[in-house]
């Protein structure tokens, strides 16, 4: 049976891959990048910023001599900036080291903000190494292809392997395992997709056990989703705004305007400024994969100097911006 998948499958994506400007690449710093972008970006966003990073950064050695700021303002409004800061580091230890990117998914995997996944989507799209890449994607093929009602990581990983080595013995000109990844991949992006699969087009149908109730498989795990209450301060004056260099994993490395946590957030933010008030002009509410952020705005005059068009600004602080300039004065 699973000679016969992996030929279904292959001709299938052969013949039926979506055009995307990383396919058939074979250059591992365009595949990173790629491979970066998509951990958490859906493909349709994720084309232009892949297109104008490249413009502006074409290879390591580009990406290495520009500034951290130049990056993270490329990367600007992509969302989790610490896979930008991750390449721009990464590209700077290779680079001054005189090395370049390695070719195996153990070396990847040392490198900063590389993971299982990304080491082995590299390592077999650029190398040709056969290891076996497993998604949110891929998972959920696999545990309809057979049947699997609470698929564990260890047993889908084990399973991706075992395919993959029986391609690797089967091996011929276009079974790569790049290809045998991505198509796994491609099939659950397109047809095996979350809600309503395509099971009357899919090529793999003849082998899939889950086909009759795919809607069962992986069964749906609860995701928690934290709600934070937050307050922003935004100071302004004639000259601009007061922005601070943002810390920790998610916004690290960006500018944003002051905000704090509750309880006590706007005493608190006050009480740095040396400010008695501040007058409230509402409410924004941004959402992170796990976090659920709602913000108290409020604003009051400063004398600040920051010109927000030129720093690079997380989509969160733009859209507290953007509700500032809207109820007074033009700040974007
Ligand atoms: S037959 Fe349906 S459930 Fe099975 S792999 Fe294909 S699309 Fe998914």
């Amino acid at each position: 049976m699973p000679s016969n998948l992996h030929k279904a499958l292959l001709t299938w994506y052969q013949h039926h891959k979506r055009k995307l400007p990383w396919r058939g690449e074979s250059d591992a710093y365009r595949i990173l990048l790629s491979e970066m972008l998509l951990q958490q970006t859906r493909v349709e966003q994720a084309i232009p910023y892949y297109q104008r990073f490249l413009q502006q950064f074409p290879n390591l050695e580009t990406l290495a001599q520009a500034s951290q700021e130049d990056v993270l303002k490329a990367w600007q409004g992509c969302g989790y900036y610490a896979r930008a800061r991750n390449l721009h580091k990464l590209a700077q230890q290779l680079v001054f080291a005189g090395q370049a990117l390695p070719c195996s998914s153990v070396e990847l995997l040392a490198l900063p903000g590389i993971g299982p996944y990304t080491a082995a989507a590299v390592a077999s799209m650029a190398f040709g190494e056969p290891v076996a890449t497993v998604d949110g994607n891929v998972r959920r093929v696999l545990s309809r292809l057979f049947a699997w009602e609470k698929p564990s990581p260890k047993q889908v990983q084990e399973t991706a392997d075992t395919l993959m080595a029986q391609l690797v013995n089967r091996r011929g000109d276009r079974d790569t395992p790049g290809n045998w990844n991505q198509a796994l991949m491609e099939l659950g992006a397109t047809v095996c997709t979350p809600k309503n699969p395509s099971c009357g087009a899919c090529p793999v149908a003849p082998f899939c056990q889950g086909k009759n109730h795919p809607e069962r498989y992986p069964a749906a795990q609860k995701r928690l989703q934290k709600s934070l209450e937050m307050v922003a301060l935004v100071l302004q004056g004639p000259a601009g705004v007061h922005l601070e260099l943002r810390q920790g994993p998610v916004l690290g490395g960006l500018w944003g305007v002051p905000m704090e946590e509750d309880p006590g957030a706007l005493e608190r933010l006050l009480a740095r400024f040396g400010l008695d008030k501040a007058e409230p002009v509402g409410a924004v509410r941004h959402d992170f994969t796990h976090r659920k952020l709602n913000i108290q705005v409020y604003k009051a005059p400063y004398e600040a100097k920051e010109n927000p068009r030129q720093r690079p600004l997380s989509r969160l602080d733009r859209k507290i911006l953007k509700l500032v300039e809207t109820k007074s004065l033009r700040l974007l």
